[in-house]
């Protein structure tokens, strides 16, 4: 489905105008990969529509392909729809979290509990399951993988009570996360209980804990959560399995919440905060940056000739040589062209790129072939420095390699081009550019 709607979009590629069947058909690969990710139907149709209208209503800015504009498009409205992560401000505070038995409260408490403990805060789980056996050894141990306090107690029976001295005997703590009790669907005991311990510990937060296949059952776990304890955010869990959320969309959307924690598997440490870009890559089945960070360090790898190391963030900070240059077009050989590796890096498809003339990065494989031979017979000094080469070079270069003058000076010029590409990136500064990348990255 992924590559289907790559497809479709790569069809879109090099138009400037979109027509009302070209959007169909995006929209159609649009809605098949959401319902396959479990997002809800009606959400699904909201979506189609408002994509659709924008989608033919605005033109694409100049310089944008089709292709970009209609993803851009759908990007900002599933961004528009999840919005930004759920706030956790790093202080004093009680999170309190809710959610059917096996969605993964637990496990999240303690993870949590981990990422406060990194973040230099000193967290305590207090555990108030007194349903379900074993909920208290459980917990206890997941709370010690984590290195963190913890408080309950296997002989009570009563759980407000239990938060209710849990508090008191972690006050040393700054963040208390108190873990509830589920039960295997919604029942007025369990709402019942839940609506009393928040009575008991009047949380800062509470956040609804689903599991990633939860699908369209969603929205009523989340409704009912909402109205009797209120919902500030979401935290979805088993996102390392094949489900991909989508239900945690209709339960922000139900809870006008938003998400604050993604569970990546079974450890303390397998939880990263919400990243819009990245879940919603995901959500669309397009490569994520991981994905694409591997593909281009096994690029580079395939196609590092020399011995030196070469790091390619050097090219967003120094002079773009022609070395520079024919590394990169050995990546694009194996990558595809550079503009649609940048369109896979979440957040630069949209914006950055557009901004570029359209041909800024486009370098056919013939005129590459031809360029990587024109390089062949340049110097060391040349390929370090294009801007040296003069008339009298070109020349000799030309007769070296057997080419056109001519193409020697569209190599010159192509990489001047690039070159001046390039320094827009350099233009977002140091620090842009490194909170680009930690948002790319995502995670926290
Ligand atoms: P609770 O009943 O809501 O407290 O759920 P638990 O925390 O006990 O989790 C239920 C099961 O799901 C346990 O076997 C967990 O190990 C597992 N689990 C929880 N979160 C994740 C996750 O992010 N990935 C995977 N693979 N398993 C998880
Ligand atoms: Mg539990």
């Amino acid at each position: 489905l992924g590559s289907s709607l790559r497809d479709s979009l790569g069809q879109l590629s090099g138009q400037s105008r979109v027509t009302e069947e070209d959007v169909e058909d995006i929209v159609k690969e649009i809605q098949r990969s959401l319902l396959q990710a479990d997002v809800e139907v009606s959400l699904v149709m909201d979506l189609s529509d408002s994509i659709k209208e924008r989608a033919l209503e605005e033109e694409s800015p100049a310089g944008t392909s089709a292709r970009d504009h209609v993803l851009s498009i759908v990007y900002e409205e599933m961004v528009d729809l999840v919005g930004d992560s759920t706030e956790i401000p790093l202080e004093n505070q009680t999170i309190l979290l809710a959610g059917l038995q096996g969605s993964g409260k637990t496990t999240t408490s303690a993870k949590m509990a981990w990422w406060f403990a990194k973040k230099g805060l000193r967290p305590a789980i207090v555990q108030t399951d007194t349903f379900r056996p074993g909920a208290y050894d459980q917990a206890k141990e997941m709370a010690s993988r984590a290195e963190v306090d913890f408080y309950g107690d296997p002989d009570e029976e009563d759980p407000v009570e239990i938060a209710r001295k849990g508090l008191e005997e972690t006050d040393e703590a700054d963040v208390h996360i108190v873990d509830t009790a589920g039960r295997h669907a919604l029942e007025d005991d369990l709402i019942a209980e839940i609506e009393e311990i928040e009575r008991a510990v009047e949380p800062d937060r509470n956040l609804l804990v689903l599991d990633a296949a939860i699908g369209q059952g969603a929205k009523d776990q989340a409704r009912q959560f909402d109205d009797s304890i209120g919902i500030d955010g979401v935290a979805i869990t088993k996102l390392d399995g094949t489900a991909k959320g989508g239900g945690a969309l209709t339960a922000v959307n139900e809870t006008d919440s938003s998400i604050a924690f993604l569970g990546t598997g079974e450890e303390v440490r397998d939880i990263e905060r919400f990243e819009p870009s990245g879940f919603i890559s995901r959500l669309l089945g397009m490569g994520d940056l991981k994905q694409l960070t591997e593909r281009v360090e096994r690029a580079m790898e395939e196609t590092q000739q020399e011995e030196e190391d070469w790091d390619p963030e050097d090219m967003l900070k120094g002079e773009f040589t022609l070395k520079d240059m024919r590394r990169q077009m050995q990546a694009m050989n194996n990558m595809g062209p550079l503009d649609q590796v940048m369109d896979m890096i979440p957040g630069m498809g949209g914006g950055l790129m557009d901004e570029l003339p359209d041909d800024a990065m486009d370098v056919t494989q013939d005129r590459m072939r031809d360029f990587e031979v024109v390089m062949d017979s340049m110097t060391e000094l040349e390929l370090e420095n294009p801007r040296a080469i003069g008339a009298s070079q070109v020349e000799r270069i030309a007769r070296g390699s057997g080419k056109d003058e001519e193409r020697v000076r569209e190599l010159l010029e192509q990489h001047k081009m690039m070159s001046q590409t390039l320094k827009q990136f350099q233009g977002m500064g140091q620090g842009n550019m490194e909170r680009m990348m930690k948002k790319m990255g995502g995670g926290g």
